[in-house]
Formats: C-alpha cells, structure tokens, sequence
C-alpha cells in the first residue's frame, strides 16, 4: 500500500537549512526549501567546519567533498601583535587530538555540496516567508508567503539570527543582543598565509589558506553597533597597522568593495525550547552565537542531523509528540557552546592594557606548561558524534 510521505517547510537556505532539508529527505519526508534570496550566490566569505561539522554532514554523504578541500596543516598559532607566539598548535596536533581536520570551505562550495543533496525542484529562492502558525496535534502548520499560504505537518525555520518565525512562535523572548564588538571578513587572492590568529587591544586579525590558493581573513574591532566607515579597507589599515606581516598585506590584497562588515549579536538569554507545535526553529535562528568557537554553522550542522533523528519513522500524526525529543537534545548542548563562544570573546576582546598583558602571560604560561591548551577547551565541543543509526534511510517509495 503506497504511505504517504510527510511534508516539510524548511525557511531558509543557509547551511542550517539545506542540511536540514537533506537530512530530512533521505529519511523520506517531502521538503520544500523556501528562501527570500533570489540566488545563494555568496558573498566573500569562507566557512570553517570542524570535526562536529564534518561528521554531520558525513552523514548525509556530504563530508568527504569537503574534506577534500582544505584541511589546515601546518602551525596554527595564536599571537600577540607583534608576532610573539602566545599558544602554539598545528593542524596536525588538531587533527591527532580530535579524529578529524579543520577544513576551511567558502561558503559556496559548502552550499553548493549540500544542495547536491537535495532534488532540483525542492528550492525556491525569491520566496519570503512572512508568517507562520505553529500548529498542534489536529492541524498542520502554515506558512505565509507574499504570494500563498502552504500547510505542512513540519516547519523547520532555518531563518538565521534575525528569524521572522522565531518572533512569531516566541514573542516573548528578547531576541538577539549585541556582543560588542564588529566583524570584517574578506576572501583575497593568492597569497602565503600562515593559519592562525593574533589577539590584540580589543582587536583579534585571524587568516587561512583555501584549497585553490586564495587565503580567508577576518578581522574584529570593539565598536558601537551599527558604526560604519566610508572605506572599510582604509579604517582596517589604521587599525591594524602595529601588527605583524602579512596582516598588512591581506587587508591590502580585499578586492574594494569584497569586504563584508557585520556587527556581532547572539542569542545571550536561550529560548525556553527550539520547538513549539509543529514548528522547530535550528541554527543561529535558535541559538546564534558569536564567532569566537567557529561553532555556528557546525551547531546547525548538527542540529540538522539530531532533527531528522528524531523524527525518523515518526508520521504527520506523531511530529507535535517528537519535537520534544529535539529540544531535549539541543537546547542545553547549543546552550552551553553559546556560553564558551561568549566566554572567549569577551577575552580575546579585552582591551585595557593591564588585562592584555596579564592574559598574554596567561597564555604564553598554560602553553608552555600543557603543549594541548589551546586545543583542550574544544574537547567538550568537538566532541558530538551522530546519533546511532543518524545515517540510516527510511525512504518510504510511493
Ligand atoms: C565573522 C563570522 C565568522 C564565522 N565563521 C564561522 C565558521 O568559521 N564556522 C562556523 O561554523 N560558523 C561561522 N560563523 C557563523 C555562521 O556563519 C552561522 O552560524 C551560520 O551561517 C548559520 O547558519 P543558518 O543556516 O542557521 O543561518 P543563515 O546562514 O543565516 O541562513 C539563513 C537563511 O534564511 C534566509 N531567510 C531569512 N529570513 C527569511 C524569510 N523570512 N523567508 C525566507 N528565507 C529567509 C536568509 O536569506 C538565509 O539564506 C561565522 C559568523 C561570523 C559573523
């Protein structure tokens, strides 16, 4: 007798969602993708996807094009500004210590492996979703867009920091904070870089090398939200003028008008759940953090697999009793991963001098003393594998 598949809305096409939509299709729901932008053509900026990560998208069949890119090898050491080694580590005593490398992937290529995944007619870009009804046992969710109202007895909102849908199902929630500080991304042509980081007076410069030459770089600065400068290069050039080589030289080499500038919020108070009804809320819509962990996108990642997990077998009827299981899993783990990100940014944001130098001591001390020190405050972290059986398919054919 042919079943019927149950229906998904997945909104939004970031990593989160595409994963999500995959996840959920090999298990054999029907998946919609909506997504207000007209193309997922990225804008200059590259991607870091940890051990966690690579193992989630393993489990969609998605980790080994990725692993083939770029994992970092070689020093990747953290620095003071005037290039003194403050936490020395390599990409190889990262791999060793947790089974797997650290790839670096720009964000197209990350997007592009997933929606491999995914059947051609399951995106629909240009399409915003306005509002959403979350749904209960008897009746199935809608969502509104400009053009149509869909039903489907899941709603996955994948809408990132700013979730429209998470105002909808949790409008008592304060939404995103400011974290105080801005962020400069750029990706540049070919140059020799060095993978690694240096913090300075309220200043961190982090760079890495991508599998076709180019290099990665990103920069931050404690700022008021929402300040800008006519030339972002020019501002970036001042700031970081006292610190070591290439650091110059990387911010010289962004293509005018590639540099993407954005002010840092997250999530400080977490939701009570990531589910209500027949609506579950992944990624930065749930739980964004700051960048500090290179954690967002592997959070949802993960969140992608846990999900379709949970609701493996389960049927249109039986979603509003699984979401539950869900928020069980993730809000706690997301939780206590949005706390460390904040914990390291506030640190490596510190700005008064007596603080530097005293955290410098601190660092260059636990280096010397645990050769593993800056790599153990990952363990926790990078430790998430997939569920058992995450990878199985219960693909139902009508
Ligand atoms: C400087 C910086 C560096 C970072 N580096 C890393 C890193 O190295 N590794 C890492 O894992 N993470 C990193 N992150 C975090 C990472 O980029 C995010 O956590 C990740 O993109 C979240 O994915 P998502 O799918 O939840 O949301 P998003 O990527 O934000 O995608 C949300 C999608 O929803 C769409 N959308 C929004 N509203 C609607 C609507 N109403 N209707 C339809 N579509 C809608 C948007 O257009 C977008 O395509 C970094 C972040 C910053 C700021």
């Amino acid at each position: 007798m042919a079943v019927t598949k149950p229906e998904a809305i997945v909104v939004g096409a970031g990593p989160g969602g595409l994963a999500a939509a995959t996840a959920l299709h090999r298990k054999g729901w029907s998946v919609v993708v909506l997504e207000r932008s007209a193309t997922l053509e990225p804008i200059g900026a590259a991607i870091a996807i940890a051990p966690n990560g690579l193992r989630a998208l393993d489990t969609i069949d998605a980790g080994t094009p990725l692993r083939a890119l770029a994992a970092i090898r070689g020093a990747a050491t953290l620095r003071r500004p005037d290039g003194r080694v403050l936490a020395p580590t390599s990409g190889e005593a990262f791999t060793a210590r947790f089974g797997e490398p650290m790839v670096l992937a720009a964000r197209a290529e990350l997007m592009r492996v997933l929606l491999a995944g995914l059947p051609a007619d399951a995106l629909r870009t240009g399409t915003t979703v306005l509002t959403v009804t979350p749904g209960d046992a008897d009746r199935r969710a809608t969502v509104t867009t400009a053009d149509e109202t869909l039903t489907a007895d899941l709603v996955v909102a994948a809408d990132g920091i700013r979730s429209p849908i998470r105002r909808v199902v949790f409008p008592e929630h304060p939404g995103p904070r400011y974290a105080g500080f801005t962020t400069w991304r750029a990706i540049v042509p070919a140059v020799a870089i060095t993978p690694g980081e240096t913090w300075g007076r309220g200043l961190v410069f982090g760079a890495m090398p991508l599998a076709d030459g180019r290099g990665y770089w990103y920069a931050t600065a404690n700022r008021p939200a929402g300040t800008t400068h006519g030339d972002e290069r020019a501002e970036l050039l001042r700031l970081y003028r006292d610190f070591h080589a290439p650091v110059g030289d990387l911010i010289a080499a962004a293509p005018a008008g590639r540099i993407l500038r954005l002010d840092v919020h997250e999530m400080a108070t977490p939701l009570p759940a990531h589910h209500r009804g027949r609506v579950v809320l992944i990624g930065d819509a749930a739980h964004a953090m700051t960048p500090n962990l290179g954690q967002g996108g592997n959070q949802a990642l993960e969140d992608a697999i846990e999900l379709a997990d949970v609701l493996s077998g389960v049927t249109a009827a039986g979603v509003v009793d699984a979401l539950p299981g869900y928020s069980r899993r993730r809000v706690a783990r997301t939780s206590a991963v949005v706390r460390k990100s904040r914990r390291i940014g506030a640190m490596a944001q510190w700005h008064g001098r007596g603080a530097v130098a005293a955290r410098d001591t601190l660092l260059r001390v636990a280096g010397r003393v645990a050769p593993d020190a800056a790599l153990r405050p990952l363990d926790s972290v990078l430790a998430w594998r997939p569920p058992t059986g995450a990878a199985a398919s219960t693909r139902t054919e009508v």
